[in-house]
């Protein structure tokens, strides 16, 4: 598996501390708001589960489990496969994402849990790609962890093939291993 690895891109070290950072300013703004954390599944696992032993404060925990339709990532066309289990009604809900990348799929989830009347809604993600964002997608992530280049990372909960998630840096695979 690390021998797949060209670079590592963000370190352990760098993602626990940047992580114990990130929670501390989402915990300074809802002080005791009592968020709902809505994970999407899977990438977002293994942030999620750092990100919510670093928020101090009363919350609470969700998933949404989205994929396009034809099965390959950012073609636009979206579907709730497992859906909340929460009422979000009058909750400030945070959705936690592990990439923001198009933002096909965040323009999906945002748009979905819109539909329950949380209080309000807004966006952590742990890493941005800026670079990618599709032309009509103008929501902005409101707690960045890292921006990062146009470039394929896995590690920390990103797979490629559904491999290299338990890796635990975010890295760049060699491009020998896509062909
Ligand atoms: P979107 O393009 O809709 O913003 O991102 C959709 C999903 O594609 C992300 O949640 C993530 O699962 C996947 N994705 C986007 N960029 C990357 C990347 O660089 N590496 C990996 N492993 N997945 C990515
Ligand atoms: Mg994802």
């Amino acid at each position: 598996m690390e021998k797949d690895i060209a670079q590592v891109l963000i370190s352990q070290q760098q993602l626990q501390e940047r992580i114990e950072a990130l929670a501390r300013e989402v915990m300074a703004e809802y002080g005791d708001k009592k968020p709902v954390f809505v994970g999407v599944l899977k990438g977002v696992v293994v942030f999620y589960t750092d990100f919510i032993r670093a928020f101090r404060a009363p919350c609470q925990m969700d998933f949404m489990w989205v994929s396009s339709y034809s099965g390959t990532q950012s073609t636009g066309k979206m579907l709730v496969r497992q859906d909340v289990t929460e009422d979000l009604k009058g909750r400030h809900v945070v959705i936690l994402e592990d990439i923001f990348d198009t933002g096909n799929s965040l323009n999906f989830v945002y748009q979905h849990l819109l539909t329950k009347e949380p209080a309000s809604i807004k966006i952590c993600t742990l890493l941005d790609k800026p670079a990618r964002r599709a032309p009509h997608v103008t929501l902005k992530a409101d707690f960045v962890g890292f921006e990062v280049p146009d470039l394929f990372v896995v590690g920390y909960g990103l797979d490629y093939n559904e491999y290299y998630r338990n890796l635990p840096y975010v890295g760049v695979l060699k491009p020998e291993v896509y062909q």
